[in-house]
């Protein structure tokens, strides 16, 4: 038995609803996109993932009453101090265009010698909207930065990240090995085993 049957996901993302719903529903947890309960899209004006999930998942919350679930993921490159960081979706500016980011972002990296680069994951679950102790599950995959693209698969700077391990783009690496690899997967994967870990422990108080 889940502790929590039914939470809103802070996202109009089909995508991420989708996959939530896959997820969390063999728990018992049953997830409902906050447009359909009228809640308005945060924004996401914090300089840090987690506290921009938190802030989406509180808001979620508090117009619903409803324990909410929030996410907010990008791409940190070391070069850049980790840039784009939080404004990874919007790097080259509004309307948000993949090319025009991934364009900025080999520009960036002209004659730099270090490509390091990770995406980044962050969950965050809140019971309420003052709860004191939210559940925050992270997610990091590793990566270099190359200058020409490779893939067709994946979204967003997949065909410029290289995974050294695969020696593969996060483009070329099918969807089943991206999700066991990818920063989305372990989060996910790390935000299950705490809920079960909530479940035993509410149980056996
Ligand atoms: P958000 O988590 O929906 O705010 O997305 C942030 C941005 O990070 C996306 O628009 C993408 O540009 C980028 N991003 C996040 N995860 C991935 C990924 O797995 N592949 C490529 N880009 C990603």
């Amino acid at each position: 038995m889940a502790t929590i049957p039914r939470l809103v996901l802070a996202s109009n993302n089909e995508g991420k609803l989708r996959e939530f719903r896959r997820l969390l529903s063999p728990l018992g947890i049953e997830v409902v996109a906050q447009a359909a309960l009228g809640v308005p899209e945060a924004g996401e004006p914090h300089v840090t993932f987690v506290e921009n999930a938190l802030a989406k998942a509180r808001h979620a919350s508090a117009v619903t009453g409803l324990p909410a679930l929030a996410d907010d993921s990008g791409i940190c490159v070391a070069a850049l101090g980790g840039a784009p960081g939080v404004q990874t979706a919007r790097y080259a500016g509004e309307p948000r265009s993949d090319a025009r980011n991934n364009a900025k972002l080999v520009a960036a990296l002209a004659g730099v010698a270090d490509r390091r680069a990770h995406y980044a994951c962050m969950l965050v679950l809140v019971r309420g909207p003052a709860d004191p102790e939210p559940i925050i599950a992270e997610g990091r995959w590793h990566g270099v930065v190359i200058d020409e693209p490779r893939g067709g698969g994946g979204f967003g700077y997949d065909p410029y990240f290289l995974v050294p391990s695969e020696a593969r783009t996060a483009a070329e690496i099918e969807l089943e090995r991206k999700n066991e690899l990818s920063h989305r997967g372990q989060a996910m994967r790390e935000l299950i085993r705490r809920l079960r870990v909530d479940e035993v422990s509410n149980a056996s108080v």
